[in-house]
């Protein structure tokens, strides 16, 4: 510890407060991943502590300055604890190293030395060419990156460079092409196997500046950072102490440190996240109350007369579910999910009619005006018998309508309603609302809660969506919904057929479509764009109409669909759509979410590249909703290995869930659309995919120990318990939990 008698450091301003002894404040600082504050305090009994405290400011760090400071602080970075608390995104490795005279032609090696030549240019075909030299003491090897442009603000004559690739030798030298590289500090030792922390940049900060922060951070303060776990929880969960855990995070001797180093912190992280989770529900439970709407034989009998077919046993368990919530006098909060075309909508008419049975109002929202048409025509053509009238509220509701409309749900005349997401922006005046059903979408916020409560009673709430979720997130971003699933669909569906076309198989794939035409089944062509793009090579909407329309289609009934067109127009296309008035619909992919046509079995796909997996897969199932086989071809121009494996994964399967697995898995953690939309603060270490068995023993380490301490008030989790509150406290409305 170099610093710790460095006579040039200046005085660290809180030490003299700090060693005056336990300040209050200080008890709850901690090893809290987020705790704003830190333990300033000195051990006493240890006259050589350094005067590095976790709450010492970056500026008065040896190597790092006022200048240097504002950079850190442009990362958030302001104290000494922050850089503790500031994990690696990745590691490099230190490769054992080859003497240049013992390197052999084509053999990986990895190579060290001084970087003494910098040179760039650019090719005549407008490449990027970085070349470096680097001296190796015996001597001089030379390493050429193609099109590598970033790398040559990492580099400077003089660094000392790890280059890791097959060697080539061109005449008499040794020669790298596109090779790995590490830049190290001038002078920074290189032992052999050595594991390398890489953290996030800003510019002007370089890797070996945080590097070096780091560790003379946690060589100087790492004590001071107070333990938040109990030791009979470290026991229990069998997680390392925070202090070996920081040591092996910023630090780590060997590959097993690393790991348990980085299993304390995702299982810290996640097991806050449940405690928050578990004690918000507590207290939902014991604040909010809901209509209790309970099913019975009668009423249950009452509702499936209505149906046209018989409910598949998904349907029935998710409906039991659903019922079971409604009953209690709690609000339900529930997600119902399952594959398209599985048949969510008869689930949510059921709770719909439970609520109408105990002469409450229920509300559907739908994403689209197209999705809010469809819904209230499948309603009114249920309830066409019964004497129940549903209301409808959506951008293009007339003003007139809507007043009637309004007087109708305040005096409870109309007990159902159908309408966009756009429906709540205003307070509607309702007479006894029961439930709310967000229809496609995955989570509906707080704010929007607050405006359908009346008098303190909240409806019931479920949300419908048919991109699937992995259990891991429902169990975290999505910790307060329960999950009803529908897995499998109704029986005799009809085999989805997708294919991956090239350009030779154009003319034959249109022949099969125009033959589907004439067999009398209808069929979507979907492309990305309304209008064409600049660089010309994608077909925009109206040019594949125009096109098709002349050409391959031009015997056919063609119409058009996308999202400029106003919701007239596109109630209009889509209403000849479903009449079978057209048979072909070419449209960007606003027919993506619900649009339900039975006799719509063919889908062509252009620039399927330009699609997310989850998106290719809710569009063809457009096409498998009916008693015929459904056919898709996507035709795409692959750009990348992503893009490659995404369309591969698409005609590889067609079970949602394994496609939702793989769409996060390559779009990675940052990507994942619930964590965002969850409005949680977004976690720093845990990875909800990769971490997925850590995610369910911390949910459950989570219950097991509120079942024993229920506001987690016993002392020894008293550091715990701020943490919880520290960082979940505001989101999730925890505040006076106690
Ligand atoms: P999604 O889950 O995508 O919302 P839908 O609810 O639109 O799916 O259902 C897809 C199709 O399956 C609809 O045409 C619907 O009428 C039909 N369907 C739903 N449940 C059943 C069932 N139990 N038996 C037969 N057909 C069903
Ligand atoms: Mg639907």
């Amino acid at each position: 510890m170099a610093d710790s008698t460095d006579p040039s450091l200046p005085v660290d301003p809180l030490r003299s407060i700090a060693s005056a002894g336990p300040d209050p404040s200080s008890a709850s600082a901690s090893s809290g991943i987020d705790s704003p504050t830190a333990s300033a305090r000195s051990k006493p009994d240890r006259p050589t502590e350094p005067p590095i405290a976790p709450t010492t400011e970056l500026q008065f760090l040896k190597g790092v300055g006022p200048k240097r400071a504002e950079l850190f602080a442009r990362l958030g970075l302001r104290n000494a604890r922050d850089l503790l608390f500031n994990f690696p995104r990745a590691y490099e490795t230190l490769e054992p190293t080859t003497r240049p005279e013992d390197l052999v032609e084509k053999q990986p090696a990895t190579i060290a030395g001084n970087v003494t030549l910098i040179e760039t240019k650019i090719s005549r075909s407008g490449m990027h060419i970085l070349g470096i030299v680097i001296d190796c003491g015996s001597m001089k090897v030379r390493s050429t990156w193609f099109n590598q442009s970033f790398l040559r603000s990492k580099l400077a004559e003089g660094f000392r460079v790890l280059v890791s690739g097959k060697p080539r030798l061109e005449g008499v030298r040794w020669a790298f092409v596109n090779p790995k590289l590490i830049v190290l500090r001038e002078d920074e030792p290189q032992p052999e196997g050595q594991i390398l922390p890489v953290y996030r940049l800003t510019e002007g900060l370089a890797q070996h500046h945080v590097r070096r922060a780091s560790q003379r951070a946690l060589e100087a303060c790492v004590d001071g950072i107070d333990e938040v776990m109990p030791q009979r929880l470290l026991d229990q969960w069998r997680i390392v102490d925070i202090r070996r855990a920081l040591r092996g995070i910023h630090q780590p001797a060997d590959a097993d440190e690393l790991a348990a180093a980085r299993r304390r912190l995702v299982f810290q992280e996640l097991v806050v996240l449940q405690l928050a989770l578990a004690m918000r529900r507590r207290k939902l439970l014991a604040e909010c109350r809901a209509p209790a709407l309970p099913v019975d034989s009668v009423i249950d009998a009452r509702i499936v007369r209505l149906f046209p077919f018989d409910l598949t046993e998904d349907q029935r368990r998710a409906i039991e579910e659903i019922a079971a919530d409604m009953g209690r006098a709690v609000p339900m909060n529930r997600l119902l999910q399952g594959d398209v075309g599985v048949g969510k909508t008869i689930v949510a008419f059921y709770a719909m009619l439970l609520a109408v049975a105990h002469k409450h109002q229920a509300v559907l929202m739908a994403p689209t005006e197209i999705l809010a048409t469809q819904h209230l025509k499948g309603l009114r053509r249920l309830l066409s018998l019964a004497k129940i009238d549903v209301g409808v509220l959506t951008g293009s509701t007339s003003d007139a309508e809507r007043k009637r409309t309004l007087a109708g749900i305040a005096d409870g005349s109309i007990p159902l309603i159908v309408g966009t997401h756009a429906l709540i922006q205003q307070p509607i005046p309702f007479d006894r609302l029961g439930l709310v059903i967000v229809d496609e979408q995955h989570k509906f916020g707080v704010k929007q809660r607050a405006m359908l409560r009346q008098a303190g009673i909240d409806p019931h709430y479920l949300v419908m969506t048919a991109t699937p979720i992995p259990r891991t997130m429902t169990m975290t971003a999505f910790g307060d919904l329960d999950v009803s699933t529908l897995r499998h669909g109704p029986p005799n569906r009809q085999p989805l057929h997708t294919y991956l076309g090239n350009a030779e198989q154009r003319d034959k794939w249109w022949t099969f479509f125009r033959k589907k035409l004439d067999e009398g089944r209808q069929g979507y062509v979907i492309t990305p764009l309304v209008d064409d793009a600049d660089d010309g090579n994608l077909t925009s909407v109206k040019t594949a109409f125009e096109n098709l329309t002349n050409d391959v289609l031009a015997d056919y009934r063609v119409d058009l669909l996308h999202g400029r067109q106003s919701a007239v127009e596109k109630g209009d296309a889509m209403f000849r759509f479903a009449t079978g008035e057209t048979q072909v619909l070419v449209s960007t992919s606003v027919v993506e979410v619900g649009v339900d046509v039975p006799n719509a079995t063919v889908m062509t796909i252009e620039s399927a590249e330009r699609f997310g997996l989850s998106q290719l897969h809710q569009l063809r199932g457009r096409v498998a909703r009916g008693n015929h086989p459904g056919y898709v071809c996507a035709f795409a121009e692959i750009g990348n290995e992503q893009a490659q494996q995404r369309l591969d994964a698409f005609v590889g399967t067609t079970d949602g869930f394994e496609l939702a697995e793989i769409d996060f898995r390559l779009r990675g953690p940052g990507d994942l659309l619930g964590t965002r939309q969850s409005g949680l603060p977004p976690l720093r270490i845990a990875d909800l995919i990769r971490d997925a068995e850590v995610v369910a023993e911390a949910r459950e380490g989570a219950i097991r120990l509120l079942e024993h301490d229920k506001d987690l008030t016993s002392p020894d989790c008293e550091r715990l318990r701020r943490q919880v509150l520290v960082r979940y406290g505001k989101v999730l409305e925890l505040g006076d939990v106690g």
